[in-house]
């Protein structure tokens, strides 16, 4: 069996025993003789497993017992404007804008109210995370619903290294990207939301962790789809409707892989000595830099290019002949990105790496 180093942004590769344990239970989950795809939402077994899963998150981030856990379907992007429609109350709410899902995030959210630009770094293409004092001062009037950030930008390989300072406004955080790469304090947050598919399992979940007294009124607008009423879907356990029964499965699986693997902190170490190898190379390299700037790094996503659109392509291209795969950079940031999600391991960055050093001794002048 030959696995890739597999570098991919989303969906992105998973631990091999996650891989194998779902292998070998998807005939017989456990002696009932079916695989979960085949269980019923509504049986008791399954109703352990969507249990364990949240139990297992729970203890993972120590969620505070005032924090609801939801499994949606719809991706982070049904979030968007999920947020907007379920606390926009007073019509106005606070973006910061890093990148290309936050900015999708307040457009949408611009069709439900007032979405206040508190900070963009879209004058530098996004690569950092703007000065944050804007956002306290803005935040002190008293008037928005809630300050939303994407704390993570996938794309531009940036990361909030402190959160926004925002009065009385509850801080909401798409957390697609870092999810469970480090601990975080959800104490911190109104509401954390993320996508599956890059740390926590398959496409198809989105995980959602939101502060109970913020959904005691309900959704702000009368119109909201029941789907999107977080409250709704609070109370009915993520059951109102038929939820991603595998999906959840797998998250579940790959939490008490976290778990049995250290938890957070030894993830963040691992992560972050993932990552440092990659941007060493970069800040030592002749040929090669990295896209975002120093104070403003991901943990999660390392981008990256030389000054040749031609050599890029041959680097990704020679790559793929040496087993790495998924290098290519976002389309608007071009280049090459290296996602360094929990599941690769310092032996995929480790080749990597060594490709990097081998094309650089080739090209550089
Ligand atoms: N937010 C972030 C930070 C992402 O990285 C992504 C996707 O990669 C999204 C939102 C959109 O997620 P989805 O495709 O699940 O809607």
């Amino acid at each position: 069996m030959a696995r890739v180093h597999n570098f991919s942004a989303g969906p992105a590769a998973l631990p091999e025993s996650v891989l194998t344990q779902i292998a070998n239970e998807m005939l017989d989950y456990q002696g009932c003789g079916m695989s979960v795809l085949e269980m019923s939402h509504r049986s008791s077994m399954y109703q352990q497993i969507i249990d364990d899963a949240e139990a297992s998150l729970r203890r993972l981030l120590d969620i505070p017992q005032n924090y609801r856990v939801i499994f949606l379907q719809g991706g982070a992007t049904l979030q968007f404007a999920g947020i907007p429609m379920n606390f926009m109350r007073t019509g106005r709410a606070g973006y910061v804008v890093t990148g290309n899902f936050a900015k999708k995030a307040w457009k949408e959210a611009a069709k439900y109210g007032d979405a206040v630009k508190l900070a963009s770094s879209e004058d530098t293409d996004f690569d950092r995370i703007p000065a944050l004092a804007p956002v306290r001062e803005r935040a002190s009037a008293g008037d928005l619903d809630y300050v939303y950030i994407c704390q993570n930008n996938t794309i531009f390989g940036t990361m909030f290294h402190e959160l926004p300072q925002c009065g009385d406004a509850p801080l909401f955080a798409d957390v697609s990207s870092c999810f469970l790469s480090q601990p975080l304090d959800i104490s911190r947050y109104g509401l954390v939301y993320a996508g599956a598919q890059k740390n926590a399992g398959a496409a198809g979940v989105t995980v959602i962790i939101v502060r109970d007294d913020l959904l005691e009124d309900g959704p702000a607008f009368a119109q909201t789809p029941q789907y999107m009423d977080l409250r709704l879907q609070a109370q009915k356990g993520s059951m109102l409707n038929t939820p991603n029964t595998f999906g959840i499965y797998v998250c579940g699986k790959v939490f008490r892989w976290v778990e049995e693997t250290g938890g957070l902190e030894a993830m963040a170490q691992r992560n972050w000595a993932k990552a440092n190898l990659l941007y060493d190379l970069l800040d030592n390299s002749q040929i090669f830099h990295g896209t975002a700037q120093k104070d403003s790094r991901s943990i999660a996503n390392v981008t990256f290019r030389t000054d040749s659109d031609e050599l890029n392509a041959q680097f990704v291209a020679g790559a793929h002949e040496r087993g790495i795969e998924n290098i290519k950079g976002h389309r608007l940031v071009g280049g090459m990105r290296a996602s360094v999600y929990n599941a690769v391991t310092m032996e995929d960055v480790e080749a990597l790496a060594a490709y990097m050093h081998e094309f650089e001794a080739e090209h550089a002048p």
